[in-house]
């Protein structure tokens, strides 16, 4: 394939990239919106059966949908393009921060975290067809409740039932400032501790409180204690909630805590240990309960997502564009469902900015044609 007239194409898409950008980061696809999700959903189909996709989505009842394309004869080995339509932000966010441009940053609730991901995916499939691209067949995956760990779905299970079949995949994940391709990401574990104690007059009967701060301030400090930098298992107290006044016993106590771990194989270890915090007593007559909020699996470093890398890297070398480095990051990602079935992965191939999950998120409006156009000859060089 003539690279160079794929990239002339590639570019002369770039408005009409732009305006389909906009539209879907103006549409609120956060958690309290799966209708939403689905009009992002509707959108994309709608584009991806234009150019010779055959879609369909998968619902859940709580949780945003799915939506799976297919190009080509899939019972031979296929490309996965992934990322995710839903975005961390609540219903509002669209109108307050519509999608605008400003000194060549693209501003907007997901413009980053990964509407311009699916963007570019969706116009460098548009050039590849055009150009008669028939070299293996191409499934997209995208999820709807990625932001919140797919704890309302069976998301984890359709990526591997999904997946089964692919050689390589790209996710269209957040692309870094310092150009570093994603091959690998912790897992996350997020859990509630609940204290409940015994409420008294500080004054009148202070014995017969139970002060449920005191049992989870010590418990806070236990399970900081279980972090281990050289395995990469961290533990975050992120949120604490407990206590009415001061002159009453706090009868309740909750923490809300955050593990990364670097191997999936680690977390029943560390489930054990929180479990035996849990029913330690420092607080005669308190309660503890734990519970799970989000588990999300690591994205194991595979050899063959390195062999994988080791392409993307040469494209790039090979055709001018500006290096990539391979990373290693905290940030978990539906990359992992994938790794974990042994396919190979590169994730944040998506467009390049900062601060996602905040309101300061911004893309770099130049690196979306910079990104369409590795992600191109990627695909053809595969
Ligand atoms: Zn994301």
């Amino acid at each position: 394939m003539d690279k160079s007239k794929l990239y002339e194409l590639i570019c002369s898409y770039n408005d009409e990239m732009l305006e389909l950008w906009k539209n879907m980061v103006n549409i609120d696809s956060g958690p309290d919106a799966h209708e939403g999700v689905k009009k992002v959903s509707d959108i994309v189909a709608e584009f991806l059966r234009n150019i010779g996709f055959l879609t369909r989505t998968i619902n859940f009842p709580n949780a945003g949908n799915m939506l799976v394309a297919e190009y080509g004869d899939m019972t031979k080995p296929f490309v996965i393009i992934t990322g995710h339509m839903d975005t961390v932000f609540n219903k509002g966010a669209a109108s307050t921060r519509a999608f605008k441009i400003e000194d060549g940053k693209a501003y907007g609730p997901g413009v980053l975290d990964m509407k311009g991901g699916i963007t570019i995916a969706l116009f460098v499939l548009k050039a590849l067809l055009s150009m008669n691209y028939r070299k293996h067949p191409i499934k997209i995956i995208l999820a709807g409740d990625e932001e919140i760990g797919h704890s309302c779905s069976t998301a984890p299970q359709e990526f591997i039932k999904e997946g089964n079949g692919a050689f390589a995949a790209f996710n269209m994940e957040t692309g870094f400032p310092d150009n570093g391709l994603v091959v690998e990401r912790k897992g996350m574990y997020q859990f509630m501790l609940e204290v409940f104690g015994r409420g008294a007059h500080v004054g009148n009967a202070p014995k017969n409180g139970r002060n449920a701060i005191k049992e989870i301030a010590s418990k806070l400090l236990d399970i900081e204690a279980l972090t281990d930098w050289d395995k990469g298992n961290t533990f975050n107290v992120g949120v604490i909630e407990g206590g009415t006044v001061c002159n009453s016993v706090a009868a309740y106590a909750k923490i809300i805590c955050d593990l990364r771990f670097v191997d999936s194989s680690y977390l029943p270890d560390v489930k054990a240990a929180l479990q035996k915090i849990v029913e330690k007593q420092y607080v005669e007559g308190t309660k503890t309960v734990l519970t799970s909020i989000v588990e999300f699996s690591a994205m194991k470093r595979l050899d063959t997502t390195m062999e994988l890398f080791a392409l993307v890297k040469r494209t790039a070398q090979e055709e001018g564009f500006r290096p990539v480095t391979a990373k290693a990051v905290g940030g978990a990602s539906d990359s992992a469902y994938l790794t974990n079935i042994g396919i190979p992965t590169v994730c944040a191939m998506g467009v390049i900015g900062e601060h996602n999950h905040t309101v300061e998120e911004f893309a770099i409006v130049d690196t979306m044609l910079e990104r369409a156009k590795l992600l191109a000859a990627v695909l053809v060089n595969v």
